[in-house]
């Protein structure tokens, strides 16, 4: 296993990292398995998966509240955790960082202490994009139903990016909340995320970014994006499933109401009031994924190590050079602008989605066919779905060339 040292260093080369991955080194219909699935989740290093051993081998315990080695252990090792994602994100302090179970998870704790707080009511407008993933669409239309609260939506260009000129026009309006991709899992959009966040917090609204898919791709810098709310899954980081985090601001934090009520969250019970406790651990009710947690940091350790500004170069050549080479062939429509980020999506006209997927997967290629949780945006577009091939710091140029060919291949059978 690699273990790599200051984040200025090149990259390592991609076949020494694949020896992180062992889950890449197997055939899939008697070809070496291309995994361009990576936006969907990634494979995970045998660093997280070590840690993930480590932890129920040398430190299994619930946390908090045990007095003895064990338990004191594991109460060190997930606060620890804490601390690492809390410098990943440069968040003023560990305390901002919640755990939860993905970025759905996230969201939906955000739309219900938005909800019970009274911060948004009859009448506000909620402002999401024309590409959000249904996670931060979803929770947003239950919370419209519960409070009549208005959802409004900033719409697209062709190529796939917002339209500033509407979203300006859109926070004239009464927003208390902008609900916003960073980058669209769909097509690699990546919104200009700074501006949109400043012209939202001029307007008086809060701002929460899902940042699922930029996590993997882009440094997050949470102090000077200048959100109130981040949201990402670990496990498009590298982590396991079941994992994820919720940033938010501490001021915020601490004056929202909590949602889920049980243990760990509360400071004091009684039959007739119970007081809450401080946040994090007021968002925290019950015992939390303390192995997720732990490997979560390692794999931020693991990426670190690489760096992230080189893992995302990488990327992104090998983007250029996929969108390059597919676009030669006939019929094709890629979707999203020039400079998408971690996705590639595209069509074949005449050709279903998940016919080319089909038969590309029987050539050991791994992409995702369908609406991608899009379904809106696929319908801004005329389309059931599409094809999206999506990349991590492991993909190879000869993958992309793999890729290239056998959608020209199954392409041409199935025209
Ligand atoms: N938002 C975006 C942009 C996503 O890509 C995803 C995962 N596809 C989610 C939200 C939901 O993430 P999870 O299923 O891990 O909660």
């Amino acid at each position: 296993m690699l273990h790599h040292s200051a984040a200025s260093m090149p990259m390592p080369d991609t076949e020494t990292l694949r020896a992180d991955f062992p889950i890449l080194d197997q055939s899939v219909n008697g070809r070496r398995l291309v995994y361009l699935d990576n936006a969907a989740t990634t494979q995970k290093p045998l660093a997280v998966m070590l840690t993930s051993r480590h932890y129920y081998e040398a430190v299994n315990a619930n946390i908090h509240r045990g007095t003895h080695h064990l338990a004191r252990l594991a109460t060190d090792s997930f606060e620890k955790a804490r601390q690492t994602v809390a410098a990943f994100l440069h968040a003023a302090s560990p305390d901002e960082v919640i755990f939860t179970s993905g970025t759905t998870g996230g969201i939906n704790l955000v739309s219900h202490i938005l909800a019970l707080s009274g911060r948004i009511g009859q009448g506000d407008e909620i402002l999401i994009s024309t590409l959000e993933h249904h996670s931060n669409i979803v929770p947003w239309q239950m919370l419209c139903e519960r409070t009549g609260a208005k959802l409004r939506i900033i719409p697209c260009h062709e190529d796939g990016t917002l339209d500033q000129d509407a979203f300006g026009k859109l926070l004239e309006g009464p927003v208390k909340l902008l609900a916003l991709t960073w980058i669209s899992n769909a097509f690699g959009t990546v919104n200009p995320v700074e501006t949109m966040v400043r012209a939202a917090k001029d307007a008086g609204a809060l701002v929460l970014i899902d940042a699922a898919q930029s996590i993997a791709h882009l440094p997050t810098d949470v102090q000077a994006l200048g959100a109130d709310f981040i949201a990402f899954s670990g496990h498009k980081l590298y982590a396991p499933t079941g994992i994820g985090v919720l940033w938010g601001t501490l001021p915020l934090l601490e004056s929202l109401p909590p949602f889920l009520g049980g243990g760990e969250m509360i400071k004091e019970v009684t039959f007739e009031k119970t007081t809450y406790n401080e946040p994090p651990f007021k968002y925290e009710a019950g015992t939390p994924n303390i192995e997720g947690a732990i490997a979560l940091a390692a794999a931020i350790e693991y990426v670190e190590g690489i760096g992230l500004d080189a893992i995302h170069e990488h990327e992104m050549e090998l983007i250029r050079l996929a969108a390059d080479g597919l676009s030669s062939i006939p019929g094709i429509r890629l979707f999203g602008p020039a400079g998408r980020s971690g996705s590639l999506s595209f069509n074949i006209e005449g050709v279903h989605h998940y016919d080319l997927g089909t038969l590309i997967d029987q050539m050991g290629v791994a992409v995702r066919t369908g609406h991608h949780c899009c379904q809106p945006l696929m319908a801004r577009f005329g389309i059931t779905g599409t094809v999206r091939a999506s990349f991590a710091l492991y993909n190879t140029r000869q993958e992309v060339g793999e890729l290239i060919a056998s959608v020209d291949k199954a392409a041409a059978m199935l025209r």
